[in-house]
C-alpha cells in the first residue's frame, strides 16, 4: 500500500500499463529483449493534488543507466534561447536590491543557461553528477560540482561553495526518489532573503492538453501548483508565487522564499476524476491510432528515437507497427530502442518514402515542416 509522498495520506491508484524505462538506447538485441518492464502504477493524492510512482528495485539499475550516460536530448532552439533569456529577467526582478547576486543551478547539465547568467553579472555554481559534461563546463568558463547531491555530502558542499541569493532547478525534481527531502537540501543554501526557483512539467496541463507521451516512469512525481503550498509549508518555506510557463509541452514555474505566505495567485485544484478521464482518453487514442495503423495495410517507419517518442510508442502499444525508427542523432552502437525488437536507422541519408510516424512530440511544428510534402504524416499528439 502506498501513501503520498508529502501528507503520508490515503492515495488513489490508475494503471496506464506497462513500459520498459525510455530515454537510452541499447546496442544489442538480448539487451534490449532483456530490459525490465515496469508496471505504470499511477498514484493520486487528493489532498495535496499530486501523483508519483513508487520507486521499484528493479527500475534502480536501469535509471543509473539512464542518468549517468546522460547527453542533452534537446537542441538549443530560439524558442528555448527566449525562454532562458524571460528566466534571467525574472531572476534580476527577485535579486535587484544585491550587487553581484549568487546564483546556483541544481542538475545544471551543459551549463548553457548558468554561462548566461554569468554574462548578466551573477556569480555562479553548478551541481551536476552526470560525467559527460566536462569539456563544455571549462570551455564555457563556468563552475559545476560535479557529484550528487546528497544529506551526507550537504555539509561539506555547502562549506566549499557557500550560500546564494538564488537557488533554481529545472525539470530535475521529477526525477527524484524523494523530492521532499531534496527540496529541503536545496533550500539550505539560501540566504535568509534567498529565493528558491522550481520548474518541472506541470500535471494540470499534461491532463489538460493530453500530452500522453509525458507519462512515464523516470518522472517518478508530477506536480501541480497547489502540491507546492504543503511541500513549502513541511519545509518551512511559503509559496510566493508560481505560472504555467511553455516549456517542454507545459510546465509549472514556482518561486519558494522563507516569508511568503499566500501566493499571488491561488493554484487550481485537480481531483481524481481528471486522472481517469485521462486515462480514459490514452485508450481512445490508442484505439483510433491502431484503428488508422490497421487501414495502412503495412509496417511504417518512425521518425524520433528520443524518450518521449519511445513513452508513445508503449502507451499507444505501436511496436507491432512499426518497421524502423529514423533520428538526426543515432550514434555508433546504437542499435534499438530498450524493451522493443525496433532498429534505429540514422537519417542522415533520408527517410524513405511513405507513411511515417511523428514520434518527437516535442518538435511537432519542425517535423511537419520537414516531412509533410515528401511523407504521409502520421501525428500521435
Ligand atoms: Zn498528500
Amino acid at each position: 500500500m502506498s501513501e503520498c509522498k508529502i501528507c503520508s495520506g490515503d492515495v488513489q491508484t490508475v494503471h496506464f500499463g506497462e513500459s520498459p524505462i525510455a530515454g537510452y538506447r541499447c546496442a544489442d538485441l538480448q539487451d534490449s529483449l532483456s530490459q525490465p518492464t515496469i508496471p505504470l502504477n499511477f498514484h493520486f493524492c487528493p489532498t495535496c493534488h499530486f501523483g508519483f510512482y513508487t520507486l521499484l528495485d528493479e527500475a534502480r539499475p536501469v535509471l543509473d543507466r539512464l542518468y549517468s550516460n546522460h547527453f542533452p536530448t534537446y537542441h538549443v532552439t530560439q524558442e528555448i534561447e527566449n525562454y532562458h533569456d524571460s528566466f534571467i529577467q525574472k531572476v534580476k526582478g527577485l535579486t535587484e536590491a544585491t550587487a553581484q547576486p549568487r546564483i546556483l543551478e541544481i542538475g545544471c547539465n551543459s551549463g548553457h543557461l548558468l554561462a548566461k547568467f554569468a554574462k548578466n553579472g551573477f556569480e555562479c555554481r553548478g551541481i551536476e553528477p552526470a560525467k559527460t559534461f566536462k569539456d563544455v563546463w571549462s570551455e564555457l568558463g563556468i563552475q559545476v560540482l560535479n557529484e550528487y547531491l546528497t544529506a551526507t555530502n550537504f555539509d561539506d558542499v555547502v562549506q566549499r561553495i557557500g550560500k546564494f541569493d538564488v537557488v533554481y532547478f529545472r525539470h530535475v525534481l521529477e526525477h527524484i526518489e524523494d523530492p521532499i527531502q531534496f527540496t529541503e537540501l536545496a533550500a539550505k543554501f539560501l540566504t535568509p532573503e534567498g529565493s528558491l526557483i522550481i520548474e518541472v512539467p506541470s500535471l494540470e496541463l499534461i491532463l489538460e492538453r493530453e500530452r500522453y507521451e509525458n507519462v512515464s516512469y523516470s518522472h517518478l512525481n508530477y506536480f501541480t501548483a497547489a502540491a507546492f503550498q504543503p511541500i513549502a509549508a513541511k519545509l518551512g518555506l511559503g509559496l510566493k508565487e508560481w505560472s504555467f510557463v511553455e516549456m517542454d509541452g507545459g510546465a509549472l514555474l514556482l518561486v519558494l522564499t522563507r516569508k511568503a505566505s499566500e501566493p499571488t495567485k491561488l493554484p487550481r485544484t485537480i481531483s481524481f476524476q481528471h486522472i481517469t478521464e485521462f486515462k480514459a482518453g490514452l485508450d481512445a487514442r490508442r484505439e483510433n491510432v491502431h484503428a488508422k495503423l490497421r487501414r495502412l495495410g503495412a509496417k511504417v517507419n518512425g521518425f524520433g528515437a528520443g524518450a518521449k517518442g519511445q513513452h508513445l510508442i508503449h502507451l499507444l502499444n505501436l511496436e507491432e507497427f512499426i518497421a524502423n525508427i529514423y533520428d538526426d542523432t543515432i550514434k555508433l552502437g546504437e542499435k534499438y530502442l530498450p524493451g522493443t525488437s525496433i532498429e534505429l536507422k540514422s537519417s542522415s541519408a533520408g527517410v524513405p518514402p511513405g507513411a511515417l510516424l511523428n514520434l518527437a512530440p516535442s518538435h511537432i511544428a519542425q517535423i511537419r515542416r520537414r516531412f509533410e510534402s515528401t511523407h504521409q504524416l502520421i501525428d500521435l499528439i
